[in-house]
Order: structure tokens, then sequence, then C-alpha cells
């Protein structure tokens, strides 16, 4: 099923990737951002000179008004919503757990958490055909972190992605007879801005040379597995997470 696609965190990176290639699979986009309107607005406009309709929202997925107003103006814009990918977040500064301040774990768990199981249950609630929605897919971001445990830099991080594998399991079960499938996909070392976030310029030169493939991924490859997961070729796949990892599992 194609339909209207809302991407959280859709002005750069995986979201960015994911809103492409929607258009070229057929979908219409919401690309929602946070505070970077011209990002946001490009990714639009190569949405739309694939033939889709696209609109840019902006909307801090970390506060529960923005993201249902979100999703309010995303079906005025576009029609009913029939995919959502969950994938606004942060990692924070990294450090040592020894050495992490409350503000830096609470903005991890404000927005990875607590605003993608909001997102979630918006998701539910105009999808789910027992209340009028269509039915549909959504996809969450997970990360490898959330089985590796982010030792010595992300373990806030990390825990936030343990807590999207549960959502996934837990939401994919109690929504399966409402026509909406949810799964995740778990990226490894993918090539966006995130990595500088952290405070570590090197994060990604130092960390690949775990990664089996011995390369970084791109947003593009984790893009394929979203749009798989949303299309009508993974129709008995529900509750799971896929690793996107080059073979750093
Ligand atoms: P990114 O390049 O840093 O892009 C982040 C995106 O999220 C931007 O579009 C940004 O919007 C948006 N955003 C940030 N805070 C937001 C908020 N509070 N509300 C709404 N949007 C917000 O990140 P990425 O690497 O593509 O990561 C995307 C997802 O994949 C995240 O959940 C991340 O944890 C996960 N992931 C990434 C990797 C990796 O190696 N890159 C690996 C595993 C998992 P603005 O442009 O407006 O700032």
């Amino acid at each position: 099923m194609t339909g209207i696609l809302i991407v959280t965190g859709g002005s750069r990176g995986i979201g960015a990737a994911t809103a492409r290639l929607a258009a070229q699979r057929g979908w219409d986009v919401v690309v929602n951002y946070k505070g970077n309107a011209s990002a946001a607005k490009t990714v639009a406009g190569e949405v739309e000179s694939e033939g889709r309709r696209a609109v840019a929202i902006q909307g801090d997925m970390a506060l529960e008004s923005d993201v249902i107003r979100l999703f309010l103006e995303a079906e005025k814009a576009l029609g009913k919503v029939t995919g959502v990918v969950n994938n606004a977040g942060i990692t924070g500064t990294g450090s040592l757990l020894a050495d992490t301040d409350l503000a830096t774990i609470k903005s991890v768990i404000d927005l990875n958490v607590t605003g993608a199981l909001v997102v979630a249950r918006e998701a539910v609630r105009h999808m789910a055909k027992s209340r009028g929605g269509r039915g549909g897919g959504i996809v969450n971001l997970s990360s490898v972190a959330a089985r590796i445990g982010g030792s010595g830099e992300l373990i806030p991080y990390a825990a936030s992605k343990g807590a999207i594998e549960t959502l996934t399991l837990g939401l994919a079960k109690e929504v399966a007879a409402e026509g909406i499938r949810v799964n995740a996909v778990s990226p490894g070392l993918i090539e966006t801005d995130i990595h500088d976030t952290t405070g570590d310029p090197n994060r990604l030169a130092r960390l690949v040379k775990g990664v089996p493939m011995g390369r970084t991924g791109t947003a593009a490859e984790v893009a394929e597995a979203i749009l798989w997961l949303l299309s009508p070729a993974s129709s008995y796949v529900t509750g799971t997470s896929i690793q996107i990892g080059g073979g750093r599992l």
C-alpha cells in the first residue's frame, strides 16, 4: 500500500533519504523537521520533483502538543495518513555514564522514548480501522546500539533504542487486528550528521574498524529497508527489527 507517509525528522540524514525513496515508490510525504526549515523544504521539493505531493511541517517530536498538531496538519494538507516513519532521534553528547549529566539523559529519553511513544500512539489513533483509519505501517528507528549497549560513550542513547525494540514488539501485537503493521530498522554506523553531535569528530572512523563489512552504511541503504517494511512485499511481517549494520551486531 502506498498513500500518505509522515517522516519525523525528515529534513536530514536517514529521514531525508526515506522521504526521497518513498516519493520514488509512490508515496506522498510529510517532511517533519525541528529547526532546519530550508533543509525540509529542499526535501519536500525533491519529493514533488518525483511527481508526488509533499508538505514540510515544523514540530518538536519531544512535545506532545507538536506531535498531535503534526498529524492534524498532515491530514489537512494531504489526507488520511497510512504510513509513519518514527525517525526523529538524538544521541546526546557522548561520555561515560558516570560523567553524564541529567539534562543529557532527559533530552535523549524525552525525544527517543517519550516522543517516539507519542508518535506511535498518534499513528495508531489516525490509522486504526476501528477509529476510522485505513490501516497502514509504522517503522520505528532503533539502532544496533540497542544490542551493543553504547558502552564508553552513549549508554542513554543505547537504552533509548532498547525501548524502541520493546515498543515495536508490543505495539505490533496490539494493533495487528487494526490493519497496522509495526516494525523497526536497526541501523549500525550510517553516514549522517548525527555523529558530530556526540562530540567525537572521529567517531565513524574509530568505530568502522569493528564493522565486518569494513565500511559505514548510507542513509539510502537504510531507506530501502524502511520502504520494504512499508510495502505490500512485507505483508506478513510485523514486530520485527531488521539489523542494517554491515555485520556489526
Ligand atoms: P540526523 O542526520 O542527525 O538527522 C536528524 C533529523 O531529526 C533531522 O531531520 C532533525 O531535524 C530531526 N530532529 C532532531 N530533533 C528533533 C525533534 N526534537 N523533533 C523533530 N525532529 C527532530 O540523524 P540520523 O542519523 O538520520 O538519525 C535518524 C534516526 O536514525 C535517529 O532515530 C537515530 O537514532 C537513528 N539511527 C541513526 C544511526 C546513524 O548511524 N546515523 C544509527 C542507528 C540509528 P532538523 O534538520 O530540523 O534539525
